[in-house]
């Protein structure tokens, strides 16, 4: 058991609302010329380099600021393909619904164990190098019992937020009979993947022929919590719809997307914020050309916001938190230290995880270091790769 104490904080966002001496003006408990002492991954002490206790290594950050790890709670991170094409064509007014899922199926379903390992194995480290700390990742390019229990295998080899999605899309060969399709999700499917997953989710989106209807939906989520498994919703992503009100009907942790949303749904998160948490992502409104989620009447009615990056290879091909903070700032009317709590303590209760996504004594020491003397820098250089997790062989390389 060796301990580590980091140095040269010039500022650390802990989030940590009770830390004793920290500014709490904006939620982000910032202490600054602050020292952290690590071991064996957890957390041992959080405080001023001043107080800092005797450790066996010392590791100084040069004067850079530390935020918690960012917790990545939705990502489709097990696939292969490469559907650049659309993304062109959407940017020429194609309109998204759904349909392009089935050319990464095809593609996921032809691709052999070791090469989707090694697209995983890229796509973390590429986050990485990016400053997430956690990532959940979804099966759903598989859609047969095989494959679905394949991306899940694969995914828990990197992470233990894995979640079941063969409720992603209707697959092609069940078109016309979507029932069968279903019975198979709650069947034999979820038989074979539940022993790798601790959510399952499904697309729950009347706007997309593809997708699941409300009806479907609740027998899917339904049959995955009989079997022990977290409830997880895409909802509300094309149009306004029943996913919110679903989601919150059956306890799920997180409705993700929350796009379009009448009052009632608003009311509804609300009341649910201890329970439910909107996981807003941009980069998918941003990658699809679509408006933005209004962040600001969710934040405003008291609703739990989460911010994550929906990695897929559809419609957000982008791994980067840093990106997602930056649209949420600059178009979804947040404050930085409103999308900085999405991202990391929000979107780590998404995951009803209250060991990250804060940096306090007994929690895991999930850091990441800005190459930057204050975590503002996150916004104001957008573009930038100043951050890191902290020992990843990011560039910086601390
Ligand atoms: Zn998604």
């Amino acid at each position: 058991m060796t301990s580590t104490v980091v140095t040269g904080i010039a500022e650390l966002v802990t989030n940590d609302g009770l830390l004793e001496g920290a500014d709490h003006s904006e939620h982000l408990g910032l202490l600054s010329d602050a020292a952290v002492v690590v071991q064996d991954g957890q957390i041992e002490w959080v405080g001023p380099l001043s107080q800092a206790p005797a450790a066996d290594n010392r590791q100084d950050v040069g004067g850079r600021a530390i935020i918690p790890g960012f917790v990545d709670s939705h990502s489709h991170l097990v696939f292969a393909g490469d559907r650049s094409q659309e993304f062109a064509a959407r940017m020429t007014g194609v309109r998204y619904d759904g349909g392009g899922i089935a050319r990464s199926v095809d593609a996921t379903r032809a691709a052999g164990d070791d090469e989707l390992r090694a697209l995983v194995a890229a796509r973390v480290t590429e986050m990485r190098a990016q400053g997430t700390t956690t990532i959940e990742i979804k099966s759903g390019y598989g859609l047969t019992v095989q494959d679905e229990a394949r991306s899940l295998r694969i995914a828990a080899e990197f992470t233990t937020e894995t979640t079941f999605l063969g409720g992603h899309v209707v697959p092609s060969e069940f078109a016309d009979r979507r029932s069968e399709y279903v019975d198979l999700i709650i069947g034999e499917m979820l038989s074979a993947c539940a022993p790798h997953a601790r959510w399952i989710d499904v697309f729950c989106e009347p706007h997309s022929a593809h997708a699941f209807t409300e009806d479907e939906a609740r027998v899917v989520l339904s049959a995955g919590r009989d079997a022990g498994l977290g409830l997880r919703v895409h909802g509300n992503q094309l149009g306004q719809g029943p996913g919110v009100r679903l989601a919150v009907e059956l306890g799920a942790a997180s409705v993700d997307h929350c796009t379009y949303l009448s009052a009632a749904d608003v009311e509804l998160l609300a009341a649910a914020s201890d329970n439910t948490v909107a996981t807003l992502l941009p980069g998918v409104e941003f990658s699809t050309r679509s408006p933005y989620p209004d962040a600001r009447r969710l934040l405003d009615a008291g609703v739990s916001i989460a911010l994550a990056s929906d990695c897929n290879p559809g419609t957000c091909y982008s791994s980067s938190i840093p990106f997602v903070l930056a649209l949420a700032v600059r178009e979804m009317n947040m404050t930085p230290a409103e999308a900085l709590l999405a991202a990391t303590v929000g979107s780590a209760k998404s995951l009803r995880r209250k060991d990250i996504g804060v940096i306090r004594a007994g929690n895991c020491a999930d850091m990441t270091v800005l190459d930057a003397p204050s975590y503002l820098h996150l916004f104001y250089r957008a573009g930038v790769p100043i951050a890191s997790a902290l020992n990843s062989v990011g560039p910086h390389g601390y």
